[in-house]
C-alpha cells in the first residue's frame, strides 16, 4: 500500500536488497553443480590480423547457460565469483575446455590459432595456479605458444611486484601474457616501459572517443609505436566500424577484435568460421 510517509518506498528498497541477497545465495548454492553440469560455456571471438584480414587468434569468453534463465553474460556473475573465490575454479575449468579443444584441432590435423583465456585479479594472490595450468596444458599436450593469458591493466598498479613475478613465471612456462583493457584507467606510459608483457589490448573506450580528435589520435599513435618498439604486439578490442579499423591499421596496430568482424560465438561456429568445417567434439 502506498503511503505518503515514505514507508512504502523504504519497504520496497529493502525488498530489493533482500531479493539480491537471496539471488546471490541461490547462485552460491548452485554454482558448483552448474559447473559439473556443463552450464558454463566457452564462446570464442576471433582476432583478425589487420594487414591480411586473416583470423590469427581467439579470445575465450565465458557464458552461463542457466536452465530457465537463458544465456547470461560474465558481467552478471564474475564479480560475485571474485568475491566468493569460485572464480579460480571457473577459470581453471574454462582453461581446461580451451586446452581440450586445441587438442581436438591438433588431432584433426588443423592448424590451430592461439587462444587467449582471461584471468581474474584473484589469481595474483593465488600464484600456484600457474603450475596447475601448466599441468593441464601438458596433459593435453598443448604447445604453450598456443596459450595467451589476459590480465586487466587495472590490477597492475596495486600489485606491481607480484605482477612482475607473475610475468616471469608465465614466461618460464612459455605462456604469453596479454595486458587487457589498456587505456581504460589511468595507464602510465612508464608502465609500458617496465612491463615485459607480450601483447597489449587497447580498450574499446580508449580509441572510441579518442579517435575522433587530434590530441587523442596522437596519444594512441604514440602508445602503439612505443609498444612496437618494445616488441609488444597490439590488439584493438571492440572494433565496430571500418573507419576505426582503417585508422588502427594506419598507425600500425597488429590485430583487431570486435563486432565489425565477428561476435563471440560457440566453439562449433568458430570452427566453421575459421576452418570452414564443424567438428564432432
Ligand atoms: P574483456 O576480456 O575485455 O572482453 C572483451 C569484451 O568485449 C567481451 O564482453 C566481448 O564480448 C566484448 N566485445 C567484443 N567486441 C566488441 C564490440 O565490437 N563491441 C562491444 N560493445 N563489445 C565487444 P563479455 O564477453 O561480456 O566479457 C566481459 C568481461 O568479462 C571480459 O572483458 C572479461 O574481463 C570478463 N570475462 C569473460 N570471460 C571470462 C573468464 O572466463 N574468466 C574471467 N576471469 N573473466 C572473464
Ligand atoms: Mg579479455
Ligand atoms: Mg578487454
Ligand atoms: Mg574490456
Amino acid at each position: 500500500t502506498s503511503k505518503d510517509d515514505g514507508k512504502g518506498a523504504c519497504i520496497f528498497y529493502s525488498d530489493c536488497i533482500r531479493d539480491r541477497l537471496l539471488e546471490e545465495k541461490d547462485i552460491e548454492n548452485h554454482m558448483r553443480a552448474a559447473l559439473q553440469n556443463g552450464e558454463f560455456v566457452v564462446y570464442l571471438q576471433p582476432k583478425i590480423e589487420l594487414g591480411t584480414r586473416k583470423v590469427s587468434g581467439a579470445e575465450a569468453l565465458v557464458r552461463w547457460n542457466r536452465p530457465g534463465k537463458g544465456l547470461i553474460g560474465p558481467d552478471q556473475f564474475i564479480p560475485m565469483f571474485e568475491r566468493n573465490g569460485f572464480i579460480l575454479e571457473l577459470d581453471l575449468y574454462i582453461f581446461r575446455q580451451v586446452c581440450k579443444r586445441l587438442r581436438l584441432w591438433l588431432d584433426c590435423g588443423l592448424t590451430p590459432v592461439p587462444i587467449a583465456v582471461n584471468l581474474s585479479r584473484v589469481h595474483l594472490h593465488n600464484m600456484e595456479f600457474i603450475e596447475k595450468y601448466q599441468r593441464v596444458a601438458e596433459h593435453y599436450r598443448i604447445p604453450p605458444r598456443l596459450i595467451e593469458l589476459e590480465l586487466t591493466e587495472s590490477v597492475v598498479f596495486d600489485n606491481f611486484k607480484i605482477f612482475m613475478d607473475l610475468v616471469r613465471e608465465l614466461h618460464q612456462v612459455g605462456f604469453a601474457l596479454s595486458m587487457d583493457d589498456f587505456g581504460a584507467g589511468y595507464s602510465s606510459l612508464n608502465l609500458l616501459k617496465e612491463l615485459p608483457v607480450d601483447i597489449l589490448k587497447l580498450d574499446r573506450e580508449f580509441f572510441r572517443e579518442t579517435a575522433n580528435n587530434d590530441r587523442g589520435k596522437t596519444v594512441i599513435c604514440g602508445v602503439v609505436s612505443m609498444a612496437k618498439e618494445l616488441n609488444i604486439r597490439v590488439v584493438a578490442e571492440g572494433v565496430e566500424t571500418e573507419v576505426q579499423a582503417a585508422f588502427l591499421k594506419k598507425i600500425g596496430c597488429d590485430m583487431a577484435q570486435g563486432f565489425l568482424y565477428a561476435k563471440p560465438m560457440p566453439m562449433g561456429e568458430f570452427e566453421a568460421y575459421v576452418f570452414g568445417r564443424k567438428l564432432d567434439a
